[in-house]
């Protein structure tokens, strides 16, 4: 086998394709190794859209960066024909070893998937020599054409959250199948608040799927949302995430937290103290003191931060039942403490919003579904946010989300 022969082989450079030069540059570093391909003469060509063999019209120079040869940079050169099919017209074929519009060959783009799936996309960029720009666009090329054939035709119950790409700007709201064990994300739109709810009806119906069959939806208690929820799935049930009701009393907390600090002195890292404590967080020996010393001073921010902390009494009932009674009793105990306090106000709506929703929250208990999606939704946006670091906007935020956890099933091989 000669020389021509492999590297054929290697590049699957099939008739009536061949190789007919090769070169090393080495003036250049890192050297390129330059294949140029040709057609045989008088050779004929698919239509682009019918696949009718036609004669070429006439041919222009291209050229892809393929898989590095070694240490060498590799470029493929090729005259590529315009077709002149009589019912088509005048088009440029799609050669065999690249797709329409790439600069780069399908083996070199396949690589650059594999790493970008293991690492953040800045780091796969540098490995395979191009800007992270360009490897931006390979990859929200193949994730949006993996997403055009996701179906969703099954799906009877979703939940839903917002997060920023940035802090506090560029909202991205992310909906998930919540009858998906891995991979749950099937839908993540820029923005925030109700038209995102049609946007994901309309993408649910464009995949097949029947608003009229969603049976529940889990989100969290913003007026807004679960009103366009009520209107655009009417046979769904609500169910209010119980990481949202830990959420807006941990914010209660810091803001009885941020109003008690410019009357009294409050111990050092009562902040972090109060706030990590929720999430079962271990606390630092000076975060420690730090609640010691709040409860022993008996300040405000202490008696919010115990408030909350009841949540995991009653989060821990394990019957609806018992949900109910120990919310009942939550709320007048939460009640009896706030009194009439205006420091305590943030606190004394969070208890209202939980009142107003309780059937809601009491829903999780007789949910069919896992209520720690929502949860498990946060730790996918901290790695989509560190893998699209260097080149974060919305759409890149969104690719990389997909990419992390949407079921984009065997994309990766069949490229
Ligand atoms: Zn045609």
């Amino acid at each position: 086998m000669i020389t021509a022969d492999v590297l054929a082989l290697g590049l699957g450079v099939e008739p009536p394709w061949k190789l007919v030069d090769q070169r090393l540059e080495t003036d250049k570093r890192p050297h390129e190794l330059r294949i140029e391909l040709a057609a045989d003469r008088g050779a004929e060509f698919p239509c682009p859209d019918c696949g009718r063999l036609c004669k070429a019209r006439d041919f222009n120079s291209f050229t892809w960066r393929h898989l590095n040869f070694f240490q060498h940079h590799c470029y493929i050169t090729a005259r590529v024909p315009r077709t002149d099919c009589p019912e088509h017209g005048v088009k440029r074929i799609t050669v065999p070893w690249a797709r329409a519009g790439s600069r780069f060959t399908l083996l070199f783009e396949q690589a650059a998937l594999i790493l970008v799936r293991e690492m953040p996309v800045l780091a796969a960029a540098r490995i395979m020599a191009i800007t992270d720009k360009r490897l931006w666009r390979i990859v929200e090329h193949y994730v949006a054409k993996a997403l055009s054939g996701l179906k969703l035709e099954h799906l009877k119950a979703f939940a839903f959250d917002e997060t920023a790409s940035k802090r506090g700007h560029n909202y991205v709201t992310v909906f998930i199948d919540l009858a998906r064990k891995g991979r749950p994300v099937v839908f993540a739109t820029p923005g925030k608040g109700k038209q995102t709810v049609s946007d994901f009806k309309a993408f649910l119906e464009a995949h097949g799927g029947k608003p009229e069959r969603v049976v529940e939806v889990v989100c969290d208690m913003s007026p807004a949302f679960l009103a366009a929820v009520g209107e655009t799935f009417e046979k769904a049930s609500q169910t209010v995430d119980w990481f949202h009701v830990v959420q807006l009393f941990t914010t209660a907390v810091d803001e009885v937290r941020k109003a008690e600090r410019r009357q009294v002195e409050l111990p050092d890292a009562t902040r972090w103290a109060v706030l990590k404590a929720h999430d079962g967080g271990r606390l630092s020996d000076k975060q420690a003191a730090a609640l010691a010393e709040l409860e022993a001073g008996d300040f405000l921010t202490a008696q919010a931060w115990r408030i909350k902390e009841k949540l995991r009494w009653v989060r821990a009932a394990e019957t609806s039942h018992a949900a109910r009674w120990r919310i009942t009793h939550f709320l007048r105990h939460a009640r009896e403490r706030i009194a009439d306090n205006p420091m305590l106000e943030k606190l004394r709506q969070a208890v209202e919003t939980v009142e107003k929703h309780q059937e809601r929250i009491l829903q999780r208990w007789t949910s069919t579904y896992n209520n720690a999606r929502l949860e498990a939704l946060n730790g996918i946006f901290k790695a989509a946010r560190a893998r699209a670091r260097g080149y974060r906007n919305v759409a890149t935020f969104i690719t990389m989300i997909y990419l992390i956890a949407a079921p984009l099933g065997e994309l990766f091989n069949s490229i």
